[in-house]
């Protein structure tokens, strides 16, 4: 190792790249990470804390609004959003300054910097200073993707812009039908803004469950955000502080801001690749990994976001960790990617784990359907017009329960529970053993006896 100033130098201070270096410093490797912009990466600093925190707050306006029904008079509320940017500032100030600390602590160093490739064991900081070191993580993320160059694209924010606006938007126009879209259209809308979703297929949430997609833009529907299907942006133009943006069906509609949530791009782009030797996947833009998350180049991994594999937080962590434990730890263990349990903290909000309908049908030849719609308990009094949906995708051979998708309150805490039960392969058998919880929602997912469909594959001729 003399050759090397140290073992492992980690590009990018998110959520993969911190485990993975506190990891690896705890077995004793020398460490140093770099961060560019602010430690605790995208989820801290501008994804889930921030979001939730926003849907947190959001939800508030029903939870006032279906007090009435329980007999509580609430006056005439209002809402302030400057109150709101500067208090989540300060927590997300607090959860960077924690992130900096646990790492240093770990006795890995931080550096404040961006780092590129000089060559495959080189790497050049910003501020001109070069290291060796023995292996490198990329861990750089991904960023905001605004798709074509159409007229008018610089007026249009990203999820980044949308947790600094000075203002709450009057109306706002979003483009995109995936997590980003909805979470945000529940969140301005919630607030109190008026929201359109600009979607170019048929109908939002492609890959989830075909009844998830359709209870759900329902939902959201019932809560006032208008859903337009089947078009895109051609154009955003700008009259002082209004936008007017024209959508390919031949209409235009009027907003204070215009955001687009079409998806996230790796952060490949200038980081010295190919020098190093680094190679992309051109299957989807990221960098090409193996099952250990090792690049074409033996001594050089990446992990999280900029693989593009599952873009999520424990995605990424579970990454970093199993490349420290592998490379520093002497203990070899490969992520599995199957069965990864998900939620989309739309309002009302959706969880799901495993095989849709869909996906099942394609692989099983027998599959049964238990599905529940009903009206939530606190509805019958708040007189509210929603309903929960529950439904197990059962494999109709083996009974095993191959995918579980939740619309309702609280749907991704019940699903990281029934998570565990799909995971470790539970059987329908196993749900109908366990007791009920009475009063939940949740308890119909053991009560549900019947099969709702079943669907038998004919064998081919
Ligand atoms: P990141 O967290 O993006 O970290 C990469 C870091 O590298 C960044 O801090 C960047 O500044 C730094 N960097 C880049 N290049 C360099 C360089 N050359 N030198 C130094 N530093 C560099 N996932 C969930 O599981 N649940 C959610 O609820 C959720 N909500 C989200 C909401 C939004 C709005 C967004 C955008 C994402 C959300 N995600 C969510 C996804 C989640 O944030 C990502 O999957 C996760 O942050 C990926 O972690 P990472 O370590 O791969 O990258
Ligand atoms: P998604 O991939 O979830 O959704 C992108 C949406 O934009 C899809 O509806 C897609 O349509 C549409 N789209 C893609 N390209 C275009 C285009 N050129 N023109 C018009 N529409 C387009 O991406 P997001 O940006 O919402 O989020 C990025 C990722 O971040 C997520 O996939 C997820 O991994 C992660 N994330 C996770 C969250 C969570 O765990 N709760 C929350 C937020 C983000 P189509 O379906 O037709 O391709």
């Amino acid at each position: 190792m003399a050759e090397y100033d140290i073992d492992l130098f980690v590009i990018g201070g998110g959520s993969g790249g911190v485990r993975a270096a506190r990891i690896a410093a705890s077995y004793g490797a020398k460490v140093m990470i770099a961060e560019e912009y602010r430690m605790g990466g995208t989820c801290v600093i501008r994804g889930c804390v921030p979001k939730k925190l926003f849907v947190i707050g959001s939800h508030v306006r029903q939870e006032l609004e279906d007090a009435a029904g329980f007999g509580w008079t609430v006056p005439q509320a209002s809402f302030d959003w400057p109150t709101l940017i500067a208090n989540k500032d300060e927590e997300i100030a607090r959860l960077e300054a924690a992130y900096t600390v646990n790492v240093e602590k770990s006795g890995a160093r931080v550096v404040k910097t961006r780092a590129v490739f000089e060559d495959s064991h080189t790497l050049r900081l910003a501020t001109g200073e070069t290291v060796k070191a023995d292996h490198v993580l990329i861990a750089t993320g991904g960023a905001p993707d605004h798709g074509a160059e159409i007229p008018g694209i610089e007026h249009v924010i990203s999820s980044n812009d949308a947790f600094h606006l000075p203002e709450l938007p009057r109306r706002v126009v979003i483009q995109g039908g995936g997590y980003i879209a909805l979470e945000f259209a529940g969140i301005f809308s919630g607030f109190g803004s008026d929201v359109t979703v600009i979607y170019r297929g048929d109908n939002i949430l492609r890959g989830f469950d075909e009844d998830i997609r359709v209870q759900v833009r329902a939902e959201m529907e019932k809560r006032g955000i208008t859903i337009l299907t089947r078009c895109t942006v051609t154009k955003v133009a700008r009259h002082g502080k209004e936008f007017t943006t024209h959508l390919s069906n031949g209409s235009s509609i009027a907003s204070e801001q215009v955001m687009f949530a079409i998806g996230r791009i790796p952060n490949v782009a200038n980081l010295g690749l190919e020098k190093a030797g680094v190679a992309i996947n051109p299957k989807n833009g990221g960098i090409a990994v193996d099952g250990w998350s090792k690049t074409s180049v033996p001594h050089i991994y990446a992990i999280g976001d900029v693989t593009h594999r599952r873009n999520l937080t424990p995605v990424a962590i579970r990454e970093g960790h199993a490349f420290a434990d592998t490379v520093f730890g002497k203990r070899p263990v490969r992520v599995d990617h199957a069965t990864i349990p998900t939620a989309v903290f739309s309002q009302p909000e959706v969880g799901t784990v495993g095989l849709t309908e869909t996906e099942a049908r394609a692989q099983f030849s027998h599959v049964d359907i238990y599905k529940a719609t009903f009206r939530p308990i606190k509805a019958t009094m708040s007189g509210r017009d929603t309903r929960v949906l529950m439904k197990l995708v059962v494999d109709g051979v083996s009974d095993r329960v191959l995918g579980c998708h939740i619309i309702g309150d609280a749907a991704a805490e019940i699903i990281q529970a029934v998570a565990i039960a799909v995971k470790m392969k539970a059987r329908k058998a196993d749900f109908d053993a366990t007791l009920a919880l009475h009063p939940t929602a949740a308890e119909e997912l053991v009560t549900m006896r019947v099969p709702t469909a079943r669907h038998v594959r004919q064998a081919a001729e």
